[in-house]
């Protein structure tokens, strides 16, 4: 660097390192720099990253780090710097990618966090210290598994909805709020980490408030301290609350994986769950499963007569009887126009056509709104029972839709199974209550 490059860097307040990213080595630093680690300019020359910070430990972590600053810059890291007198400093540290002289380099801009108005005194205790990150997370912890105590900050309390003396400072206290299908893979992140396995714990999960709603929340902790054994004696984390990112998430990824006129899983969405559950269902005896294919009766007349939007309409409420009648372990999904199709595991035979009676009923007997009134809307549905486990879900499909056609060529309003031998089809609606045989 240049001297008045060097002069203006002297005159920060904040504590500036240039650091060679390749060998961590600290290659200069401001007057900051060296009088918040109390030592000579030279002597902090001497240093590098992993001298210098407390929670760095060992060149394969350095890179780590190394690559996510270059991927992240600026990146912000909360950290500890050890000073000349043994002691630590809380710093948060600003770190941005540079080419310097031809060479890659960090600059890391650090900040003594307890310069911070309204912050303790670094003597404080544990309870104290949370003042320090108190404005910058939306929760901290700080777990001390020797003693089985986890202590939550202020914040992080009122985050979640309790008072200073309501959450037991022990680790089921957080276990516990975790969402029970998070909890697994979180503490499989967390024993990684402590095993050694991990440079720190990050997880994205569901932690329960006070009145039971669960918030998203981004935590990311780390071993900070360690006992004479090697063993991990203090595990610190902060928590952001990223509710309001992960409900937009959500909600995009609902309306990617649905259809909007009927709500239905749309088909490509329908298509990889009704992978899973053909999978899930061999034909064992005991269960198996269905595919049903519906498909509107004469559907293209009520758009002609009345237009598209009442069409729609017709779509829209046999899209709602459909989320009604199908049970939870089935899969509906729109395929396409006016047709649908469903995933149904089964125990007996009768149970397609019990299902697509009460679709047909409801659609049916409801009333509509004019111009539709009086109108008898009806479907026709063909079905495939997966019979051997060689079935392809394709083949299934092909055999439940070739059913359909034959319902329609028998006139309408009915179901049919696709049977190798004996196809047949048998009218739907209250006339036909005694069953036909498949
Ligand atoms: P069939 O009883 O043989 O099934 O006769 P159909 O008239 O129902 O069958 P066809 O395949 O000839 O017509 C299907 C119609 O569905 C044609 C198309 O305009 C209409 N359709 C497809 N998607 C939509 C949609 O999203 N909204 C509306 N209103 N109509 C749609
Ligand atoms: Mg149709
Ligand atoms: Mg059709």
């Amino acid at each position: 660097m240049d001297d008045s490059s060097i002069s203006l860097l002297h005159a920060l307040p904040d504590a500036v390192y240039v650091i060679d990213p390749a060998t961590s080595r600290i290659v200069d630093c401001n007057r900051a720099a060296h009088d918040d680690l109390g030592l000579e300019r030279d002597d902090v020359l001497e240093h590098s990253v992993l001298s210098l910070q407390t929670a760095v430990h060992g060149m394969p972590a350095w890179s780590e780090i190394a690559e996510v600053i270059r991927q992240a810059s600026p990146y912000r890291f909360i950290g500890s710097h050890r000073r000349a007198d043994g002691s630590e400093m809380p710093v948060e540290v600003v770190t941005s990618v540079a080419t310097v002289d031809g060479h890659e380099r960090f600059i890391s801009v650090a900040r003594d966090i307890r310069r911070r108005p309204g912050v303790a005194e670094p003597d404080a205790s544990s309870r104290d210290r949370w003042q320090i990150l108190h404005d910058l997370a939306d929760g901290v912890w700080d777990w001390y598994p020797a003693e089985e105590r986890l202590v939550f900050s202020p914040r992080l309390h009122s985050l979640l909805g309790y008072g200073p003396e309501e959450m037991p400072e022990v680790i089921e206290t957080w276990k516990d709020n975790v969402h029970p299908e998070d909890l697994p893979v979180v503490l499989t992140m967390l024993e990684d980490h402590l095993k050694g396995e991990r440079h720190h714990f990050e997880a994205v999960y569901r932690l329960r408030n006070r009145n039971g709603h669960y918030l998203w929340v981004h935590d990311r902790g780390s071993v900070v301290e360690w006992d004479a054994d090697g063993r991990p004696s203090r595990v610190t984390g902060l928590v952001h609350d990223e509710t309001d990112a992960k409900t937009v998430e959500s909600r995009l990824q609902r309306e990617a994986d649905h259809d909007a006129l009927t709500g239905l899983l749309n088909r490509r969405r329908g298509m990889e769950l009704l992978g899973g559950l053909f999978r899930r269902h061999l034909p064992d005896g005991e269960q198996t499963l269905a595919v049903i294919a519906l498909d509107l009766d004469h559907f293209k007349r009520i758009n002609d007569r009345y237009g598209h939007l009442v069409g729609d309409r017709v779509l829209q409420r046999l899209g709602a009887i459909i989320r009604s009648e199908v049970p939870m372990e089935a899969i509906a999904m729109r395929w396409g126009g006016e047709e649908f199709l469903i995933g149904l595991p089964i125990t007996h035979d009768e149970q397609p056509f019990d299902l697509v009676s009460r679709l047909r009923d409801a659609l049916v007997e409801t009333v509509w709104d004019p111009p539709l009134a009086n109108q008898k809307i009806t479907a026709s549905a063909g079905f495939a029972v997966r019979e051997a486990s060689e079935q392809t879900l394709t083949d299934l499909i092909a055999s439940a839709d070739r059913a359909l056609y034959l319902a329609k060529r028998e006139g309408r309003d009915r179901i049919a199974a696709d049977q190798p031998h004996a196809a047949s089809s048998r009218p739907l609606g209250d006339h036909t209550k005694q069953r036909a045989t498949r």
